[in-house]
């Protein structure tokens, strides 16, 4: 696997299929990263915590990264080339474009992080645009994500296929994410309480947890969508209301 920090030295050539992450690899990304091996000669996977994309310094600060574990994960998965750009290099001293998707990315997580979406959509159109891949890959888990990304590929004629995998999640039902490592062994208890009302489509099983949201939205599959705050981590999750989120 080569690591690569500067677009120049991307240098990629044949069918490409490109994972967009922010790192602290789990089992949610590395379904994705099989997934691109499967169906691509080349796999490519970045990993860019995305500053345009927290509202708040503190979340950014907050967010867990674990580079050496990254590398050895992506490897293991197949991967071949890791690209882990740098802030300026995403960001130059100057940058004012920026894609915002109107409708689909001020809803639910919107209304909750304004600005959240505009800082995907830039992100990974300009992701796009260096590493050029045929087929891109995202969570089910990140719903609305999925939904922004596929409008702005549609509207903005981005020649990638996106392909979606189903939500990964540990034994006891958790969907699996990064922002899971910050919870505490109390918390994380109480987390489980997520999956279990949107298992059984009832709100009141979040009893003591704070609720942004928890509502149907009209994606393509129709999911039931919910995000909380457990201690100072927020957690998002949805379950697939009709359709095959593949
Ligand atoms: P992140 O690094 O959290 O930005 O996630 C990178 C990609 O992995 C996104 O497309 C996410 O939707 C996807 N992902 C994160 N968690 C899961 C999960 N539990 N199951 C499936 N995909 C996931």
């Amino acid at each position: 696997m080569r690591v690569v920090e500067t677009p120049s030295d991307l240098q990629l050539e044949g069918e490409i299929g490109f994972v967009p992450t922010m790192g602290a690899f789990h089992d949610g990304h590395l379904s994705l990263f099989r997934a691109a091996r499967e169906e691509n000669e080349l796999v490519v996977v970045s990993l860019f915590v995305n500053p345009a994309q927290f509202d708040e310094d503190e979340d950014l600060g907050r967010y867990p990264r674990n580079a050496t574990r990254d590398f050895e994960l992506a490897e293991e998965a197949g991967v071949d080339v890791l690209f882990v750009p740098d802030r300026d290099e995403m960001y130059p001293p100057g940058f004012q474009t920026w894609v915002e998707v109107e409708q689909l990315g001020s809803m639910l997580e919107g209304q909750h992080r304004p600005g959240h979406f505009r800082g995907v959509a830039t992100v990974c159109l300009k992701l796009f645009n260096l590493v050029r891949p045929q087929r891109a890959y995202f969570g089910q888990k990140d719903a609305q994500q999925v939904a922004v990304v596929k409008q702005m590929v549609r509207d903005l004629a981005v020649p990638v296929e996106i392909r979606v995998l189903p939500t990964v999640r540990d034994a006891s039902g958790l969907a699996l994410s990064s922002r899971n490592d910050l919870l505490s062994p109390e918390e994380r208890e109480r987390a489980l309480s997520l999956p279990r009302a949107l298992e059984a489509r009832d709100q009141n099983l979040l009893d003591g947890l704070e609720v942004d949201y928890f509502e149907e939205a009209d994606f393509e599959p129709r999911v039931l969508a919910a995000a909380v705050r457990v201690g100072g981590t927020r957690l998002i999750d949805n379950v697939v209301l009709e359709g095959d989120p593949s």
